[in-house]
C-alpha cells in the first residue's frame, strides 16, 4: 500500500504575506493518478515538493502507505520524481541515465540492466540506449526522465509538468502514453500541471487549486460537469463555462429566469429564490442553437464564427453578455445576425453572484 495522506499541510515561505498552501488536506489512494491543477502561483509545485521532501511545511504531515515521512529525507521516503526541466545527465548514456538510480541504490548491475531493459521497452527507447541526450529528440529525452522514474519501482510516483518543455503536438502523443506507463506500473501517482486539458485527460481525479487551497476535487467529468465555484468551470474546459447574470422570478407557470428583457423556464428547485439575482453558468457545447425564433428560447446576436474543423465555435451577444456557443460543423451561421438558445435545464448551474459558490439547490 502507497497511499499519500496530506493532512492540513501549511507553508509560508519566509518573507512572504500569504500561504503557499494553506491547511490542504487530501488523500491520494493506492494506485491512484491524481493531478493538481491550477492557475500560476496557487501553491501546486509547493505541495508536491512537500510530498516530495524537498520543502519542509511549518505544520501538517504527510504519511506515505501509513508511514509519518513528515520529516523523512526525500531518500527515504520510496518515491521517485519527474520535472519539468528532465534534468538528464548530458555526459552519461541513455542506458546510464536510466539506471541512475538503481545503481545509487546499489542494485546489483545484472539486475540494474535487466531493468533498464524492461523500462526502456516500456518507452520504447530500446534502441536508443547506447546514445547521448544530446543525440535525441525532445519527446525521447522526456521518455528518459521517465524511464529513470519507474526503474525504480518506487510507491509513489511525483510529476511537475512533465510534458512543458514538448511541442503541442508530441505533448499530445507523449500524454496518451504517459498515461498508459503508468496505469501499467501501478504507482500511486501525484502530477502538477497548470494545463487543464492534461488535467482532464491524466487524472482518476483532479484536484483545482486556488491561492493555495483546493477549491474542488473529483473525477473528471463530474468536475468540469458540476464546478462547485465560478472559478472551477471558468479555469476547466476551453472554452471556459459561460456564466451570465439572471434573475429568478416566480410565477403561476413555475420558476422562471429574467435574462435582460427576456424569460427561460427554470428548474423547480429555483423556486425558492424568487427576487434574487444569480449567476448562470452552462458550457458551450450544451447551448442548443438555432437560427429561426422559437418560443421559450433565448434570442442572441451573433458577433463572430470560427469554424474548429469538428465544431463551429460562436461568439454571441445575449443581453450584452458575451457567450461561447459550440455549435455542429455543419451549422451556416453569419457574423450580425440572430439565433436562439435554448440551455438544456439539467446541464445550467446556478452560482452567487458575490461569492462565485454554487447555489444549494443546483
Ligand atoms: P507555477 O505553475 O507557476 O509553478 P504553482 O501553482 O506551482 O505555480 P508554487 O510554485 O507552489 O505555485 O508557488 C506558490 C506561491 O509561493 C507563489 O505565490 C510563489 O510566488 C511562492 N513561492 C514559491 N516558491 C517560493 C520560494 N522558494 N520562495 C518564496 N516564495 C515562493
Amino acid at each position: 500500500m502507497a497511499d499519500i495522506v496530506i493532512d492540513r499541510l501549511v507553508k509560508t515561505y519566509p518573507g512572504a504575506t500569504a500561504r503557499a498552501t494553506d491547511d490542504i488536506s487530501l488523500t491520494v489512494a493506492d494506485g491512484e493518478f491524481l493531478v493538481l491543477v491550477g492557475p500560476s502561483g496557487c501553491g501546486k509545485t509547493t505541495l508536491l515538493r512537500m510530498v516530495a521532501g524537498l520543502e519542509s511545511p511549518d505544520s501538517g504531515t504527510i504519511t506515505i502507505g501509513g508511514r509519518d515521512v513528515t520529516d523523512l529525507p526525500a531518500r527515504n521516503r520510496d518515491l521517485s520524481m519527474v520535472f519539468q526541466s528532465y534534468a538528464i545527465f548530458p555526459h552519461l548514456r541513455v542506458r546510464q541515465n536510466i539506471g541512475f538510480g538503481l545503481s545509487m541504490r546499489k542494485v546489483p548491475k545484472a539486475e540494474v540492466e535487466r531493468r533498464v531493459r524492461e523500462a526502456a521497452e516500456v518507452l520504447e527507447l530500446t534502441d536508443y540506449l547506447d546514445r547521448y541526450p544530446a543525440q535525441l529528440s525532445g519527446g525521447q529525452r522526456q521518455r528518459v526522465a521517465v524511464a529513470r522514474a519507474i526503474v525504480v519501482n518506487a510507491g509513489v510516483l511525483l510529476m511537475d509538468e512533465p510534458l512543458s518543455n514538448l511541442d503541442a503536438l508530441l505533448r499530445l502523443q507523449f500524454r496518451a502514453e504517459l498515461k498508459k506507463i503508468v496505469r501499467r506500473v501501478g504507482a500511486t501517482t501525484l502530477y502538477v500541471t497548470h494545463d487543464q486539458a492534461e488535467a482532464m485527460s491524466l487524472g482518476d481525479r483532479v484536484a483545482v487549486m486556488r491561492t493555495g487551497r483546493i477549491a474542488q476535487l473529483g473525477p473528471p467529468v463530474e468536475v468540469y460537469d458540476r464546478p462547485s465555484e465560478r472559478f472551477v468551470g471558468g479555469f476547466l474546459g476551453a472554452p471556459p463555462m459561460n456564466f451570465f447574470p439572471a434573475t429568478v422570478r416566480v410565477n403561476g407557470s413555475g420558476p422562471q429566469l429574467r435574462v435582460g428583457d427576456q424569460a427561460l423556464a427554470a428548474p423547480e428547485r429555483l423556486g425558492g429564490y424568487d427576487g434574487q439575482n444569480i449567476l448562470v453558468g452552462v458550457r458551450a457545447e450544451n447551448l442548443e442553437v438555432v437560427t429561426s425564433a422559437r418560443d421559450g428560447w433565448l434570442a442572441a446576436r451573433v458577433d463572430v464564427v470560427e469554424p474548429t474543423g469538428a465544431a463551429v465555435l460562436l461568439t454571441v451577444r445575449l443581453s450584452g453578455h458575451e457567450l461561447k456557443v459550440q455549435a455542429p460543423a455543419a451549422f451556416q451561421a453569419e457574423p450580425d445576425t440572430e439565433v436562439w438558445l435554448r440551455p438544456p435545464a439539467q446541464s445550467l448551474r446556478f452560482y452567487d453572484p458575490e461569492t462565485g459558490l454554487v447555489l444549494a439547490a443546483a
